[in-house]
């Protein structure tokens, strides 16, 4: 059974892919959901992370979360995979199609990719992603 997180390597982040079909899966699991292979591999995912959507947590999850909020989650779009996370350190004004790079922080202790928010956009800025 593999981890229900991403894994790391070094400063890599690992997404499980398929060596048959070469695409991504995520979340994890044990076989492709596109052509029914069970040879993923945990790959080095590289690229640029496009905005997708943000929500603002108030309440309803563990209260260690609670803590810090009300707190932002974040959609992004990593070329074939959608990811949840947080900022890293969230921009005055998110806009969806914003690029944005992972790399490695932590939640509560936990390893996980947050995002840093780029100022190009991959798309055209479509609309802020909060009021
Ligand atoms: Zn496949």
């Amino acid at each position: 059974m593999s981890p229900a997180y991403p894994r790391r390597s070094g400063d890599d982040i690992l997404f499980p892919r398929c060596t048959d079909c070469g695409r991504w899966r995520w979340p994890d699991g044990e076989i492709c959901r596109t052509c029914g292979s069970d040879k993923l591999v945990a790959t080095p995912w590289s690229g640029t992370a496009v905005l997708l959507a943000e929500v603002r947590v108030h309440r309803g999850v563990p209260a260690p979360f609670l803590a810090d909020g009300p707190y932002d989650l974040i959609a992004l779009d990593l070329g074939g995979l959608r990811f949840l996370t947080r900022w890293a350190s969230r921009p005055a004004t998110p806009i969806r199609g914003q690029a944005c790079t992972l790399r490695w922080g932590e939640i509560h202790g936990t390893p996980w990719p947050l995002a840093h928010a780029q100022t190009t956009f991959v798309t055209s800025p479509r609309r802020r992603v909060l009021p």
